[in-house]
């Protein structure tokens, strides 16, 4: 129960997404069994709206895990463009690259081993979307690393910023939580504030951001 949307509306929703392929079908198998956090399925069906809706064709992914995402942002740009994504777990890591190998893409893949909060130093490029989805307790620190790393028209995606409810009503958080629950309000309200930003939340999955970059 995710004290975010009810039960049989986020069955209903999921089951309306369907999938066919067997790489992610694979995927998808593989993170249930070894209990690898992927995106939700209805997280899946917004991370192709944007990037389509959009035409993006560059995504930074901020927590790679077993490479899923990354592939979602891949198919949806219709195996081109550019994908990077960060992971600090080198199991993870070297999943991913192994996962992506299996995609007849012409996407270019750059998955970068190590801690966000150093990789994004090392980075120079500039994308159309920014994924964050690692360690909820550094959202904030991973915008600030990122901002100059997105183009105008671009969009960020913050996944799980509801975290079970707890963003959203002291009522549901955990005492061992509450630093995570101060910072992750502080990163909303400073991203629903910024002014270069015109945000949204939407309260599907664990709760998304999403953060579009005006044209100056
Ligand atoms: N985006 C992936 C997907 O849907 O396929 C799932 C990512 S999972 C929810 C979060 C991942 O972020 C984990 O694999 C974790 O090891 C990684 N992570 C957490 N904090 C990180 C950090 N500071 N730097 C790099 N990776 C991090």
């Amino acid at each position: 129960m995710s004290n975010i949307v009810n039960e049989h509306v986020e069955k209903y929703i999921r089951g309306l997404v369907k999938e066919n392929d067997e790489y992610f079908l694979k995927l998808e198998t593989y993170a249930e069994a070894e209990h690898v956090p992927i995106i939700h399925k209805e997280v899946k069906s917004l991370l192709a709206f944007v990037v389509q809706s959009t035409n993006a064709n560059s995504v930074l992914e901020i927590g790679t895990a077993i490479g899923y995402s990354a592939s979602v942002f891949a198919r949806a740009m219709g195996g081109k463009g550019k994908v990077t994504s960060i992971e600090r777990r080198d199991d993870y890591h070297f999943i991913a690259k192994r996962n992506v190998e299996k995609l007849n893409y012409e996407t270019e893949f750059d998955f970068r081993l190590g801690d966000a909060l150093d990789v994004l130093d090392e980075i120079d490029d500039t994308y159309d979307i920014i994924f964050v989805d690692a360690s909820k307790g550094h959202y904030q620190e991973f915008l600030d690393k990122c901002l100059d790393k997105l183009n105008d028209g671009g969009v960020i995606i913050s996944d799980n910023v509801l975290y079970q409810g707890m963003i959203a009503s002291d009522h549901f958080v955990l005492r061992r939580k509450k630093t995570i629950v101060k910072r992750m309000r502080n990163y909303l309200d400073y991203i629903t504030d910024h002014p270069d930003f015109t945000t949204t939340l939407l309260p599907m999955s664990d709760g998304i951001a999403l953060s579009y970059k005006r044209r100056l």
